[in-house]
């Protein structure tokens, strides 16, 4: 393949079953593997330590189109597909497997100023999404955290800063490019392979890799940034009344809620969020309300531009993601913050089994679109919650007291791999929709790393072993 030929000693390091002289050519120059100078930036991911066999790093769609040529001859071994790296359920590395790394392919690109539409690749961060949209006075609404990949999240979902404002950032899709597991190019948009359009709009991972996002902006100016830590004396009182204040808070403010296990004393709560408003007193208006939850111990109020609330996440440097071991992680959907759920979740981070948990405030514009309309189909949703923990089964037990007030799932922030969880992420009727999807553009289940719709099931519900 005209690659370097690697000394005896990093040729050691190298795993079984990959045919590392049929590297295609085009890929031969920026692939890496174990014992190669650059390997310790690219095994790993943001939350995981990986140990890929190699790893292929195309720069355009013809390359990509290769270097799935390459994995179809490896279909044995796991492959993962990555963007920015900080994939949760989407497992961009591996062990002894292949890695599509897409970070080269990061253009930003305005292609129609009029319509505010952009382009990207996914390899962008949401933190250079929002730089390049600055100078326009535009954003798209992402996530809360400037250093994810487009790539992961413009496939699953979306959940972030403007979405009561602006909708998911899925919602904001008018084409995607991609290459499907037969190396084939397509875009999918509303009329051209319109099943395939819907499909990316939350599953996207299941049918090939998006080499170009195009996307709608919205006009963004300065907006009132905000991190509130409290101390709360009742979490469950705490839980509840913020429940109310965020989800009758006017859609220009968002407000999430962090906290872990009880203090003695009592709880900490973060709180931090966006009001999108350039007037002071309109932020202090809108942020006056969660601030009364507790005592305030520490408060940071700012007028920022957008770019700079994205950049509060660190740059990721030359050497890469450093992750290690696996995360443990669950998500679920919560139609309303009952006081009933606001009780089970005290409790559960009583036990200490969860030691990161997350509201996400949604509703108004995510529940505007229609629940067939894209492949998300939980619209009605008032929060994501999220549940991490150090220790699997204690994060287990301790999440089984949430279970029965959730009502689906989000599945960036679920790493359960059981096929059980595929129900709860898109409901029975996408579900079927998807897999017909899947049969259709990946009969052979290349694309596996992430919420896996595998094309065929056995009676058990189970992935079938053969088709
Ligand atoms: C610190 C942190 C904060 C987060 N905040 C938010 C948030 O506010 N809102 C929210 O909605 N989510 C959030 N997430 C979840 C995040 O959206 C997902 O983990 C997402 O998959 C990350 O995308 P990535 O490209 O960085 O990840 P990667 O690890 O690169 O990819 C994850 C998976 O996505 C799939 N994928 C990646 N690129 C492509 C592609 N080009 N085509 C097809 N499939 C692809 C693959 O299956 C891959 O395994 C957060 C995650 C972290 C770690």
């Amino acid at each position: 393949s005209g690659r370097p030929r690697r000394p005896a000693a990093v040729r050691a390091l190298r795993r079984p079953g990959i045919a590392y002289d049929d590297i295609p050519a085009t890929l031969a120059a920026g692939a890496v593997e174990p014992g190669d100078p650059g390997y310790r930036s690219v095994r790993s991911t943001y939350l995981r330590g990986g140990n890929p066999g190699l790893v292929l790093r195309p720069r355009t769609p013809a390359e990509v189109s290769d270097a799935i040529g390459f994995a179809r001859r490896h279909t044995d071994l796991p492959l993962g597909i990555r963007s920015g790296g900080h994939g949760v359920s989407g497992r961009s590395t591996n062990d002894g497997g292949i890695v599509i790394d897409l970070s080269a392919m990061n253009r930003i690109e305005v292609i129609d100023p009029a319509r505010r539409l952009v382009r990207i690749g996914p390899g962008a961060t949401w933190k250079q999404v929002a730089a390049a949209l600055d100078a326009y006075g535009w954003a798209i609404g992402s996530g809360d955290y400037g250093g994810v990949g487009v790539g992961g999240l413009a496939t699953a979902g979306g959940i972030g800063f403007l979405s009561r404002e602006h909708g998911l950032t899925i919602d904001h899709l008018i084409a995607v490019e991609m290459v499907l597991a037969d190396g084939s190019l397509v875009r999918a948009t509303a009329t051209e392979n319109p099943d395939l359009f819907w499909g990316v709009r939350g599953a996207g991972a299941n049918f090939g890799v998006v080499t170009a996002f195009e996307l709608q902006a919205h006009e963004v100016a300065e907006v009132g940034s905000a991190q509130l830590m409290l101390v709360v004396p009742d979490l469950e009182e705490a839980l509840l009344r913020f429940g109310e204040i965020a989800t009758s808070a006017p859609r220009d403010t968002t407000v999430f809620l962090v906290t872990g296990p009880p203090q003695p004393g009592g709880s900490v709560i973060q709180l931090y969020g966006l009001v999108d408003s350039s007037d002071p007193e309109t932020i202090i208006e809108r942020l006056n309300p969660f601030a009364g939850l507790g005592s305030l111990v520490q408060q940071q109020v700012v007028l920022a531009r957008y770019t700079d609330v994205m950049n509060q996440a660190p740059d990721v440097g030359s050497d890469g993601h450093h992750g290690h071991g696996e995360p443990h992680s669950h998500s679920g959907l919560i139609a309303a913050l009952t006081p009933e759920f606001a009780r089970d979740a005290a409790a559960m981070l009583r036990t200490g089994g969860v030691q990161f948990f997350q509201l996400r405030t949604m509703g108004g514009a995510i529940a505007e679109i229609d629940r067939g309309e894209t492949a998300f189909p939980h619209r009605e949703a008032a929060f994501q919650v999220t549940g991490l923990g150090g220790n699997r089964r204690a994060l287990d037990a301790a999440w089984d007291g949430l279970r029965n007030h959730l009502d689906g799932l989000y599945l960036s922030f679920e790493t359960d791999t059981d096929p059980g969880r595929l129900a709860d992420a898109f409901g029975d009727r996408a579900l079927d929709r998807l897999r017909e999807i899947k049969r259709r553009y990946d009969p052979q289940n290349l694309f596996r790393d992430n919420f896996n719709i595998a094309p065929h099931f056995n009676s058990n519900n189970d992935p079938a072993e053969e088709a």
